[in-house]
């Protein structure tokens, strides 16, 4: 019975940019025949206590992590955390940090918005985060409240992309440093997405970000076709990193609208997923860290 089961290693609650609080989010994986779901909010694992009480009470397995979004130059280089200790207050001290640095960077897009003479107010994008990490989509769903913008995507297209007129940087932060965190932390540190358009030359990194402590490389995502799966997979084999996979979920309607559990992967994805985080650090591949 258990093989049958879906993985779902990449998801969002309310407590970022997500539209399901966790354990709804919980409960929808249950409802999808998903056996193991990973909790990646953006900066934040204040949805994780919710959702492992959510995951133990109906079944589901659920693994703790985080996302970090950085940049390099123009383009987004995201970092998965798997199993990440959300106890550890210097965990928390650097989380909270990025958090503070979201809200005023969504305080300067909708600045910049008014200069574009868009008006949206800054209680709504608040409302729409609901004391979660803000992010650019509570900014895209506050726009289509106001009537500005007819989806969410025509706000990035329009205002909120990298190359939009509204577009505020992140805190300064590189991936090397992300993967450091998360290693320090106890959590296994995975490449998000790489064939992401946005992230660039992204696999040219790979070798300095091994050398940081990456572990892992998101290979079934779905966006990316079989050939980049197969070219991932060579990557993680060469380097000797964990294969992962996820549908990078939010509730329906944001970014990619893949189903929750819709991306399939080899069972043995979460085992080998599981030993990692268990292996003595010095056992760990790239466990040279500088
Ligand atoms: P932020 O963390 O505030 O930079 O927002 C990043 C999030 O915005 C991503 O995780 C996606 O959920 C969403 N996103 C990024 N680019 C787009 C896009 N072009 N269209 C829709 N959603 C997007
Ligand atoms: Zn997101
Ligand atoms: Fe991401
Ligand atoms: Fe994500």
């Amino acid at each position: 019975m258990g093989a049958s089961l879906r993985i779902d290693l990449h998801t969002h609650s309310t407590a970022s940019d997500g539209l399901l609080a966790p354990s709804r989010l919980v409960a929808a994986a249950r409802e999808q025949y998903v056996g193991t779901l990973a909790l990646t909010d953006h900066d934040t694992t204040d949805g994780i206590p919710e959702a492992l009480a959510a995951g133990r009470a109906c079944g589901v397995d659920v693994i703790p992590g985080v996302e970090i979004n950085t940049d390099v130059d123009d383009h987004e280089v995201h970092i998965l955390g798997y199993f990440v200790d959300h106890t550890r207050g210097g965990l928390q001290a650097f989380l909270q940090q990025m958090r503070d640095g979201r809200v005023r960077r969504a305080e300067e897009m909708v600045r910049k918005l008014a200069a574009l003479g868009v008006r949206v107010d800054w209680a709504r994008v608040s409302e729409m985060a609901s004391g979660g990490a803000v992010g650019r989509p509570h900014i895209a769903r506050a726009l289509v409240a106001a009537g500005v913008v007819g989806t969410s995507q025509e706000a990035f297209e329009r205002f909120l992309g990298r190359a939009g007129p509204a577009y505020v940087a992140r805190v300064k932060l590189s991936p090397e440093e992300a993967v450091e965190v998360i290693a320090e932390n106890g959590g296994v540190p995975v490449l998000a997405h790489p064939g992401w358009a946005a992230s660039g030359p992204v696999l040219e990194r790979v070798p300095q970000l091994v050398a940081h402590g990456l572990e892992g490389i998101e290979v079934y995502y779905p966006d990316h076709t079989a050939e980049m799966v197969e070219t991932f997979h060579a990557v993680a084999a060469r380097h000797g990193l964990v294969m992962t996979g996820g549908t990078d979920y939010h509730g329906g309607g944001i970014a990619n609208r893949a189903p929750l559990g819709s991306v399939s992967m080899p069972a043995d994805v979460v085992p080998t997923l599981r030993a990692r985080w268990m292996a003595p650090r010095a056992q760990r591949s790239g466990g040279a860290r500088s």
